[in-house]
């Protein structure tokens, strides 16, 4: 079924101001809490909120095999679980409905009235319910930086890396939209020198630069999901802040992982923006040597050419860009994961959130967490205005943003923003 949704062409009778993630061209999927107080999914053009659930009722959607419920929920699950046919066709009927040559819902003010509202009149909340969420381990550059200075320079890859999407299953309860702040966490933490760790509030809060994607339903348990269909169960992707205490974390990491380090908070950005809509974005993830093994072998393309950028503001400061990456440097692809995910039969449901890990790219700009860019501390980052900063302090705010654009068309993430806050106090 051909996306009609993606028409380059297609102009909106809705106001898209210029350079706006949220073209009719996007049409991604979020749940939201409107002005009355109901909580129900919708999409987005320019910076108007559109409800669905109100669309669906009102009969915009007649056409389209849905339950009568489907939009009118606190999580975007069970839409999802429709699979990929249905997303396809709703993006391509809410396209046609706001197409500038559709009158239809354009000539209806009655029904305007209840289903467009601006965005200072809704509360974004979390698209999903997350059920279970695993972090990767996919940008080369992430991987020997951090090698190179937890471990060894000379070994920075383990001798498993570039055989492997390295992953752990993380907390889906600690996972948050963006705008809501960050508690900076007390742990354990062996001070330089020290033989006895101590307790107290985290040094070295950090953030990843990531992009998760969330599945479908995939798969039944004991079965793995092959290469080829790997992205037919992705249904979009967020960007992701995934904050980590460092210190934590290099205390407890041995011999199973990250722990408490990581599963404070997790700061996503509220609208899915679907595989679909990407689709023209798509392009070749670096070369893999050596070749993987078969099963993890994609025959076409498999990343997709978003910018990234990273925004740190501290308290009644100006932004500093500190960081330009994009998900294209990843390694590994999201189909690679995801196979190698469900290869032992692991099961994978609608719902479920895959964090990338950290997107390094080639040069010190580009790395995605404060840990390479400021290099464990000994290369402070001065920020506008000339506070320096090593780590996260009490008080900033970090902003992601996502976007992708080629020949004129600009496909974007919106941001996920969060501040982090002091410690309780012991
Ligand atoms: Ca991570």
């Amino acid at each position: 079924m051909a996306i009609y949704a993606n028409d380059p062409r297609r102009k909106s009778w809705i106001n898209v101001p210029e350079h706006s993630d949220f073209p009719i061209q996007n049409i991604p999927f979020g749940v939201f809490l409107t002005r009355d107080d109901v909580i129900t999914i919708g999409t987005r053009i320019g910076d108007t909120a559109i409800d669905l659930g109100a669309m669906h009722q009102l009969g915009y959607f007649r056409d389209i095999p849905l339950t009568e419920d489907i939009f009118l929920q606190d999580s975007l699950n069970d839409f999802i679980s429709d699979g990929k046919k249905t997303w396809r066709l709703v993006r391509n009927r809410i396209a046609e409905v706001f197409d500038v040559n559709t009158p239809d819902l354009q000539e209806n003010e009655a029904h305007k009235k209840i289903i467009l509202f601006g965005l200072d009149e809704i509360e974004m909340q979390l698209p999903v319910q997350i059920g279970d969420y695993t972090d990767f381990y996919s940008s080369k550059e992430h991987a020997t930086n951090v090698g190179s200075m937890f471990r060894d320079p000379e070994n920075a890859l383990l001798p498993n890396w570039l055989h492997l999407p390295v992953g752990y299953h993380g907390r889906s309860s600690s996972i948050i939209p963006s705008g809501t702040p960050v508690r900076r966490p007390n742990g354990q933490t062996l001070p330089q020198g020290a033989d006895t760790p101590v307790f107290g509030p985290s040094k070295r809060v950090d953030f990843e630069l990531e992009m998760a994607f969330v599945t479908t339903d995939a798969n039944t348990l004991g079965e793995p999901i092959p290469i080829a269909e790997a992205e037919d169960y992705i249904f979009g992707l967020v960007l992701f802040n995934d904050w980590s205490a460092r210190d934590i974390q290099k205390w407890e990491y041995v011999p199973l992982g990250p722990f408490l380090a990581k599963n404070f908070a997790s700061s996503i950005s509220p609208w899915i923006v679907t595989m679909d809509a990407l689709e023209p974005f798509r392009t070749a993830s670096p070369a893999q040597q050596p070749a993987p093994l078969p099963y993890l072998r994609q025959e076409r393309p498999g990343s997709f050419d978003i910018h990234l950028e990273v925004d740190l503001i501290p308290d009644g400061s100006d932004a500093t860009t500190i960081c330009r990456s994009n998900f294209k440097y990843m390694y590994w692809t999201m189909a690679q994961q995801l196979a190698h995910h469900t290869v032992n039969g692991c099961k994978v449901n609608s719902g479920d959130m895959m964090g990338s890990g950290t997107i390094s790219g080639p040069t010190p700009d580009s790395y995605g967490s404060m840990l390479e860019l400021a290099w464990a501390g000994k290369k402070p980052l001065t920020l506008e205005g000339g506070q320096t900063r090593t780590f996260i302090e009490d008080g900033d705010t970090v902003v992601f943003r996502g976007f992708c654009e080629k020949n004129g068309l600009r496909i974007g993430f919106g941001e996920v923003s969060s501040r982090l806050l002091p410690a309780l106090p012991l």
